[in-house]
């Protein structure tokens, strides 16, 4: 998978805003992300800084910083269904070795909870998988003209699926 170098001024000049996900969610046109997936509690976002192709964020419409403990029990239950279904419908949109899930962030730049959801294709070398292939100091993927749009309507067709197992 060939990728770009990462703009590391252009992510914290981004990171300047009190939160990009509530600015996405409010429509800032500075932070622009192709959504996937919104059932008004949660929303699923193409990541802007993917490392692989359709990886996307899955994050609570409510500002929230700590990923346990800022959310209830059901909220909790709640997301998690969510990040399933999103990550249902990626491996079945997209080839798919391994899925990876996973909570990050930073209390410095980016403190909205978020899950990362991310399809590793098949074949890549041991070592370039996981952490390795999640590290956008590594580099970034640049989708070409439609190709975000493109992944995007094939995650969202795997949701809307009627007789998928993402719709529960
Ligand atoms: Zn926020």
């Amino acid at each position: 998978m060939e990728r770009d170098a990462f703009d590391m001024t252009v992510y914290v000049e981004l990171s300047k805003a009190e939160c990009f996900v509530c600015a996405f969610l409010n429509g800032d046109p500075d932070y622009p992300h192709i959504t996937l997936f919104d059932d008004g509690e949660f929303v699923a976002f193409l990541n802007r800084f993917p490392t692989l192709p359709g990886q996307a964020l899955v994050v609570p419409r409510r500002h929230v910083e700590h990923v346990l403990t800022d959310l209830t029990d059901d909220e909790y239950g709640r997301f998690l269904a969510v990040v399933r279904r999103v990550g249902l419908a990626m491996q079945a949109a997209l080839p798919t070795e391994r899925l990876y899930l996973l909570s990050l962030g930073s209390m410095q730049a980016n403190r909205h909870v978020h899950f990362h959801v991310a399809a590793l294709p098949p074949g890549v070398p041991l070592a370039q998988q996981q952490y390795q292939a999640l590290d956008m100091y590594n580099g970034v993927l640049t989708y070409g003209p439609g190709e975000a749009q493109e992944l995007a309507r094939r995650i969202t067709a795997a949701l809307r699926t009627p007789d998928s197992p993402v719709v529960p």
